[in-house]
Protein backbone atom coordinates (compact mmCIF):
# COMPACT_ATOMS: atom_id res chain seq x y z
CA UNK A 1 0.00 0.00 0.00
CA UNK A 2 1.22 3.49 -0.89
CA UNK A 3 1.56 5.79 2.22
CA UNK A 4 0.50 8.95 3.24
CA UNK A 5 1.49 11.35 2.13
CA UNK A 6 3.51 9.73 -1.34
CA UNK A 7 7.28 10.74 -0.09
CA UNK A 8 8.38 12.75 -3.14
CA UNK A 9 4.98 14.62 -3.54
CA UNK A 10 5.67 16.68 -0.78
CA UNK A 11 8.44 19.67 0.01
CA UNK A 12 9.15 21.38 3.13
CA UNK A 13 5.99 22.08 5.38
CA UNK A 14 5.35 25.68 5.28
CA UNK A 15 2.69 26.03 7.79
CA UNK A 16 2.54 24.19 10.94
CA UNK A 17 -0.94 22.81 12.53
CA UNK A 18 0.10 24.30 15.40
CA UNK A 19 0.69 27.77 13.54
CA UNK A 20 -2.96 27.19 11.34
CA UNK A 21 -5.17 26.56 14.99
CA UNK A 22 -3.86 30.02 16.83
CA UNK A 23 -4.06 32.44 13.36
CA UNK A 24 -7.67 30.58 12.53
CA UNK A 25 -8.25 31.43 16.67
CA UNK A 26 -7.39 34.99 15.68
CA UNK A 27 -8.88 35.94 12.67
CA UNK A 28 -12.31 34.06 14.45
CA UNK A 29 -11.02 36.80 17.43
CA UNK A 30 -11.35 39.73 15.20
CA UNK A 31 -14.25 38.98 13.06
CA UNK A 32 -16.18 38.69 16.02
CA UNK A 33 -15.19 41.92 17.33
CA UNK A 34 -15.56 43.73 13.80
CA UNK A 35 -19.22 42.43 13.10
CA UNK A 36 -20.54 42.48 16.99
CA UNK A 37 -24.02 42.50 17.58
CA UNK A 38 -24.43 41.46 13.69
CA UNK A 39 -25.26 37.90 11.85
CA UNK A 40 -22.85 37.85 9.58
CA UNK A 41 -23.59 35.43 6.04
CA UNK A 42 -20.23 33.34 6.03
CA UNK A 43 -19.67 32.22 2.03
CA UNK A 44 -17.15 29.70 2.10
CA UNK A 45 -15.67 28.78 -1.94
CA UNK A 46 -15.85 25.21 -2.56
CA UNK A 47 -14.01 22.82 -2.37
CA UNK A 48 -10.58 24.73 -1.31
CA UNK A 49 -11.78 26.44 1.92
CA UNK A 50 -13.90 23.50 3.28
CA UNK A 51 -11.51 22.45 6.33
CA UNK A 52 -10.37 26.27 7.00
CA UNK A 53 -13.99 27.71 7.44
CA UNK A 54 -15.07 24.94 9.16
CA UNK A 55 -12.62 25.63 12.15
CA UNK A 56 -12.90 29.69 11.20
CA UNK A 57 -16.78 29.93 11.73
CA UNK A 58 -16.12 27.70 15.44
CA UNK A 59 -13.95 30.53 16.17
CA UNK A 60 -16.36 33.20 15.92
CA UNK A 61 -18.10 33.94 18.96
CA UNK A 62 -21.21 35.60 16.88
CA UNK A 63 -24.67 33.45 15.31
CA UNK A 64 -23.01 33.29 11.89
CA UNK A 65 -25.32 31.46 8.98
CA UNK A 66 -23.07 29.57 6.62
CA UNK A 67 -23.29 28.60 3.13
CA UNK A 68 -21.58 27.33 -0.03
CA UNK A 69 -20.69 28.11 -3.53
CA UNK A 70 -18.41 26.40 -6.32
CA UNK A 71 -16.42 28.20 -8.90
CA UNK A 72 -14.74 26.29 -11.66
CA UNK A 73 -12.13 28.04 -13.73
CA UNK A 74 -11.25 27.44 -16.92
CA UNK A 75 -8.04 26.48 -16.84
CA UNK A 76 -4.80 28.91 -17.45
CA UNK A 77 -6.75 30.27 -20.11
CA UNK A 78 -8.79 31.99 -17.15
CA UNK A 79 -6.11 34.53 -16.18
CA UNK A 80 -6.57 35.89 -19.34
CA UNK A 81 -10.00 35.72 -20.47
CA UNK A 82 -10.95 36.37 -16.64
CA UNK A 83 -13.85 33.59 -16.90
CA UNK A 84 -15.07 32.05 -13.35
CA UNK A 85 -18.46 30.07 -13.82
CA UNK A 86 -20.66 29.44 -10.62
CA UNK A 87 -21.10 25.68 -10.02
CA UNK A 88 -22.84 25.27 -7.44
CA UNK A 89 -24.41 28.67 -6.27
CA UNK A 90 -26.26 29.71 -2.76
CA UNK A 91 -29.26 28.39 -0.80
CA UNK A 92 -29.10 31.97 1.27
CA UNK A 93 -30.31 35.11 0.10
CA UNK A 94 -27.62 37.81 -0.04
CA UNK A 95 -29.83 40.72 0.15
CA UNK A 96 -29.26 42.74 3.31
CA UNK A 97 -27.12 40.65 4.86
CA UNK A 98 -23.60 41.04 5.86
CA UNK A 99 -21.36 38.63 3.93
CA UNK A 100 -17.90 37.50 4.63
CA UNK A 101 -16.31 35.37 1.84
CA UNK A 102 -13.92 33.01 2.56
CA UNK A 103 -11.12 31.33 0.11
CA UNK A 104 -8.63 29.26 0.60
CA UNK A 105 -6.10 31.13 -1.38
CA UNK A 106 -5.86 34.26 -3.42
CA UNK A 107 -3.51 34.09 -5.96
CA UNK A 108 -4.39 36.09 -9.09
CA UNK A 109 -7.08 37.72 -7.32
CA UNK A 110 -9.25 37.20 -10.49
CA UNK A 111 -12.06 34.88 -8.12
CA UNK A 112 -11.70 36.45 -5.40
CA UNK A 113 -12.80 40.05 -7.80
CA UNK A 114 -15.41 38.01 -9.38
CA UNK A 115 -17.28 36.83 -6.34
CA UNK A 116 -16.85 40.49 -5.12
CA UNK A 117 -18.53 41.82 -8.26
CA UNK A 118 -21.12 39.06 -8.49
CA UNK A 119 -22.36 39.11 -4.84
CA UNK A 120 -22.06 42.56 -4.56
CA UNK A 121 -24.75 42.84 -6.83
CA UNK A 122 -27.02 41.47 -4.84
CA UNK A 123 -27.59 44.15 -2.64
CA UNK A 124 -25.61 43.18 0.70
CA UNK A 125 -25.79 45.45 3.71
CA UNK A 126 -21.78 44.77 3.93
CA UNK A 127 -19.24 42.61 1.64
CA UNK A 128 -16.34 41.63 3.12
CA UNK A 129 -13.62 38.64 2.15
CA UNK A 130 -11.06 36.44 4.11
CA UNK A 131 -8.59 33.90 2.72
CA UNK A 132 -6.47 31.77 4.85
CA UNK A 133 -3.54 32.40 2.14
CA UNK A 134 -2.38 35.40 0.58
CA UNK A 135 0.33 34.58 -2.35
CA UNK A 136 3.31 37.28 -2.01
CA UNK A 137 3.40 39.08 -4.96
CA UNK A 138 3.87 42.64 -5.38
CA UNK A 139 3.18 42.99 -9.32
CA UNK A 140 0.79 45.29 -10.07
CA UNK A 141 -2.88 43.99 -10.14
CA UNK A 142 -1.44 40.99 -8.50
CA UNK A 143 -3.28 39.65 -5.59
CA UNK A 144 -1.15 41.68 -3.15
CA UNK A 145 -3.83 44.19 -4.55
CA UNK A 146 -7.11 42.66 -4.37
CA UNK A 147 -9.35 43.84 -1.83
CA UNK A 148 -9.17 41.19 0.98
CA UNK A 149 -10.20 41.93 4.81
CA UNK A 150 -8.67 39.35 6.70
CA UNK A 151 -5.78 37.08 5.46
CA UNK A 152 -4.60 34.31 7.51
CA UNK A 153 -0.89 33.67 5.97
CA UNK A 154 1.38 35.30 3.12
CA UNK A 155 3.21 32.85 1.49
CA UNK A 156 6.19 32.86 -1.26
CA UNK A 157 4.74 33.20 -4.59
CA UNK A 158 6.04 30.78 -6.57
CA UNK A 159 4.97 28.21 -3.99
CA UNK A 160 2.43 25.49 -4.87
CA UNK A 161 0.81 24.70 -1.71
CA UNK A 162 -1.23 21.64 -0.35
CA UNK A 163 -3.02 20.45 2.92
CA UNK A 164 -5.77 22.11 4.91
CA UNK A 165 -7.81 21.95 2.31
CA UNK A 166 -5.63 22.14 -0.87
CA UNK A 167 -5.61 19.90 -3.14
CA UNK A 168 -3.24 18.92 -5.77
CA UNK A 169 -5.31 16.89 -8.24
CA UNK A 170 -7.61 16.29 -5.55
CA UNK A 171 -5.23 14.66 -3.51
CA UNK A 172 -3.69 16.50 0.31
CA UNK A 173 -6.72 18.21 0.84
CA UNK A 174 -7.09 16.31 4.51
CA UNK A 175 -2.98 17.37 5.57
CA UNK A 176 -3.13 18.61 8.81
CA UNK A 177 -0.52 21.49 8.11
CA UNK A 178 0.38 23.40 4.23
CA UNK A 179 3.42 21.82 2.62
CA UNK A 180 4.83 22.70 -0.27
CA UNK A 181 4.22 20.37 -3.45
CA UNK A 182 6.56 19.25 -5.51
CA UNK A 183 5.66 19.67 -9.23
CA UNK A 184 9.59 18.35 -10.69
P1 LIG B 1 -7.07 33.04 -8.30
O1 LIG B 1 -8.39 33.22 -8.97
O2 LIG B 1 -6.83 33.95 -7.12
O3 LIG B 1 -5.94 33.14 -9.30
O4 LIG B 1 -7.00 31.54 -7.86
C1 LIG B 1 -7.55 31.06 -6.73
C2 LIG B 1 -7.69 29.56 -6.80
O5 LIG B 1 -6.56 28.93 -7.44
C3 LIG B 1 -7.72 28.99 -5.40
O6 LIG B 1 -9.02 29.02 -4.87
C4 LIG B 1 -7.16 27.60 -5.62
O7 LIG B 1 -8.19 26.73 -6.00
C5 LIG B 1 -6.19 27.74 -6.78
N1 LIG B 1 -4.79 27.86 -6.31
C6 LIG B 1 -3.98 28.91 -6.49
N2 LIG B 1 -2.75 28.68 -5.94
C7 LIG B 1 -2.81 27.45 -5.40
C8 LIG B 1 -1.85 26.64 -4.67
O8 LIG B 1 -0.70 27.00 -4.39
N3 LIG B 1 -2.29 25.41 -4.27
C9 LIG B 1 -3.54 24.94 -4.55
N4 LIG B 1 -3.83 23.72 -4.11
N5 LIG B 1 -4.46 25.68 -5.22
C10 LIG B 1 -4.09 26.91 -5.63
Amino acid sequence: MTSFPTPGDLGETLIGEEQIAARVAELGEQISLDYAGRNPLVIAVLKGSAIFVADLVRSIELPITLDFLAVSSYGEATKNSGVVKIVKDLDQDVSGRDVLIVEDIVDSGLTLRYLLEYLGGQQPTSLKSCTLLLRDDQEAGGPADAPVDYVGFKIPSSAFVVGYGLDAAQKYRNLRYIAEYRTD
